[in-house]
């Protein structure tokens, strides 16, 4: 039997809706109606599920800002008309999408919930149909005041829901495939699914209307220093024309060679109005730029602290930030707060 809830489920590529070609064994893609004939259970909600099809559907290697855009915009038009969204979206940039499109849907009040598989759907082992089924249950779930539970952008997979700007992918072959090393699950699936509502982020205005954003810059450099990285090869990258910030992948918690040469070469960006924001190289932890003096005077030149956000969340909050604001100084601060939960203030 039919009961209300409306679920839009979108589908954008990925392992999940890929078959073995039987002749050359790759994976291609194929067809969506032929997804959900592989998921006949899905009937068994009686929910209404829509289901939207990208064209042409792609790996996500593949994904660009003018993806993010279009899905963005696809939500923004169907927002009202359902209850919560499903994405399907390969794993490989999974995390950099939700984190960017916890940015531009701004603060939500329905659920828009990523997921995909490790195998495609149609193979016997999948982890496809688990994913795909509790992802559903999650983005049409209730309080007992009719509020979604998880009015976030999220990514489920294999039995857990994570807030999707505190992912990465960090393995290519076991069933898990993402972390959240910093921030806690948002819910588990087991018998039952138990939501973790003490970290969850609620709206104040469960009315409030969705104010999408769709103005990104993609101005950013991502440095990743490493024992014996030269000074010219610092040097020529800290001056690539056009970059408006540098993400600096530091040790740590926040430490970098010590050298004047080093510091010279990133206060001599920032001097020219570049933005450099400090993340660790590490899985997990925050940058603290007061433990070390290799770290302080990283500080005192003018970088940012990223604390424990992750390099995606931080590429995809540079982007939306330097699309919206043309000052330093408002983007330095944004940088430093946490707006969608992406990051722990100090
Ligand atoms: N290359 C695939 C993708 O990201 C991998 C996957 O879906 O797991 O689209």
């Amino acid at each position: 039997m039919q009961n209300s809830t409306s679920i839009l489920l979108v589908y954008t590529g990925g392992t999940i809706g890929m078959k073995q070609d039987p002749v050359s064994f790759d994976l291609r893609p194929f067809d969506f109606s032929q997804i959900l004939e592989e998921v006949p259970e899905l009937k068994k909600f009686g929910y209404r599920i829509d289901t939207y099809s990208f064209d042409p559907i792609i790996d996500s290697s593949d994904v660009d800002i003018d993806f993010w855009i279009r899905l963005t915009r696809l939500i923004a038009d169907h927002y009202d008309n359902y209850d919560g969204f499903v994405i399907l979206h390969g794993t490989d940039t999974m995390s950099f999408s939700a984190s960017a499109l916890s940015f531009m849907l701004g603060d939500i009040t329905k659920p828009v919930v990523f997921t995909g598989s490790q195998l495609p759907i149609g193979m016997l082992r999948t982890d496809g149909k688990e994913n795909l089924i509790s992802s559903i249950e999650i983005a049409a779930s209730k309080d007992e005041d009719g509020h979604p539970m998880v009015p976030e952008v999220c990514i489920y997979f294999e039995s857990q829901l994570y807030r999707g700007n505190r992912t990465t992918k960090y393995t290519a072959e076991n069933f898990r495939a993402f972390r959240s090393a910093n921030y806690p699950v948002l819910a588990e699936a087991g018998i039952h699914i138990k939501f973790n509502t003490a970290f969850i982020r609620y709206p104040e205005d469960w009315n409030r209307p969705l104010k999408p954003v769709c103005k990104l810059d993609p101005s950013v450099l991502i440095i990743k220093i490493i024992p014996g990285i030269r000074q010219s090869t610092l040097d020529a990258l800290v001056s690539i024309p056009g970059i408006r910030a540098i993400i600096l992948e530091t040790y740590g918690s926040g430490n970098a060679p010590s050298g004047r040469w080093f510091t010279d070469s990133i206060k001599k960006a920032v001097e020219r109005g570049t933005i450099v924001l400090n993340i660790t190289q590490c899985q997990a932890g925050r940058v603290d730029m007061d433990a070390y003096s290799t770290g302080k005077s990283l500080k005192n030149i003018g970088v940012i602290g990223g604390s424990d956000c992750t390099t995606e969340a931080a590429a995809a909050k540079l982007f939306f930030l330097l699309g919206q604001y043309s000052d330093n100084k408002t983007i330095t601060q944004l940088l430093k707060k946490n707006i969608r939960g992406e990051l722990t203030e100090k």
